[in-house]
């Protein structure tokens, strides 16, 4: 008996006419459709009159559902998988639902289309041609400072997801471990209210009011920021940049080690020379 193909099917992340074609032809074409929120995704079927029948498979119902898409995989059925928006496997439950059926030899078919993370980038102005997506940092204080410390020495575009009530302690800790970079807020993408919040760290962790929508976060590589941070900035100035970095909140052991990352200077130069301060 063949086995079936599990579609991997990208939905839109606010706009519906980002829905492709073939998108709708596969979710009408398969036998069923494996939803992370399927309430959620019954408006979006509701929308584009399919009628295929769904299942859950989110967080809490992945090892369950899991087993029971695989063996409808297995009898042929053909099955696609969304996300709540945008493309399954990105940030969401689908990857876990991928591997499964990889490693039961199943067919994986992707059915590309709108994504948050690379839609930001485009539009970014930062750079394109070298990127790491980190996606979400995790919840716990100290993960998440190891993971931006990872991610402190990489010269290349780094691309964050934050949930917005988290949105300003994220960037004010990015602050603190990247120092002052160009960064990106792209918010609502491709919705009414979408917008572009460009500047650096320090700039957009103070200005942010509002923090409704959902929202990507785009922070410059260590490399351009250190060559445009050290054309500005010469060795002698670097108490300035100390008492910059206080007036923004940041403890005096960061920004210490802050500063004597900027100018390529040791902490103990640093501590000496604002210990008075
Ligand atoms: N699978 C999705 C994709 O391909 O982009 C991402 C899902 S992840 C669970 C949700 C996160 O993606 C949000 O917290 C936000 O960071 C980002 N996101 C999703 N839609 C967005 C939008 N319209 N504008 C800005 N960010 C968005």
């Amino acid at each position: 008996m063949e086995t079936g193909i599990l579609y991997l099917c990208a939905t839109p992340i606010g706009n519906l006419d980002d829905m492709t074609f073939r998108a709708v032809k596969i979710l009408k074409e398969v036998d069923v459709i494996a939803a992370e929120d399927t309430r959620h995704t019954r408006k979006l079927l509701t929308h584009f009159d399919i009628h295929t029948p769904l299942v859950r498979y989110d967080e809490f119902s992945k090892v369950q559902s899991g087993e029971k898409i695989l063996a409808l995989l297995r009898e042929g059925k053909n099955i696609a998988c969304v996300s709540d928006a945008g493309l399954p496997a990105i940030s969401d439950p689908g990857a876990d639902l991928v591997k499964l059926a990889v490693g039961s030899g199943i067919t994986v078919c992707p059915i590309p289309g709108a994504n948050a993370a690379l839609s930001a980038l485009i539009c970014s102005a930062l750079d394109t041609t070298k990127f790491t997506f980190a996606g979400f940092l995790p919840k716990t204080a100290k993960n998440r400072r190891d993971i931006l410390t990872e991610l402190s020495t990489r010269t290349e575009t780094l691309i964050f997801y934050e949930a917005p009530h988290r949105l300003k302690k994220t960037l004010t800790e990015m602050l603190e471990v990247f120092g002052n970079r160009p960064a990106v807020l792209a918010r609502e993408l491709t919705k009414v209210h979408e917008e572009f919040l460009r500047g650096n760290l320090a700039d957009l962790a103070e200005n942010l009011n509002e923090t409704l929508g959902e929202y990507v976060i785009i922070v410059d590589g260590k490399k351009n920021f250190d060559e445009s941070e050290t054309a500005e900035i010469s060795t002698e100035n670097f108490i300035d940049a100390y008492k910059k970095f206080i007036a923004q909140g940041i403890d005096k052991k960061t920004a210490i080690r802050e500063v004597a990352k900027k100018f390529n200077l040791s902490r103990r130069e640093v501590y000496n020379a604002v210990i008075d301060i």
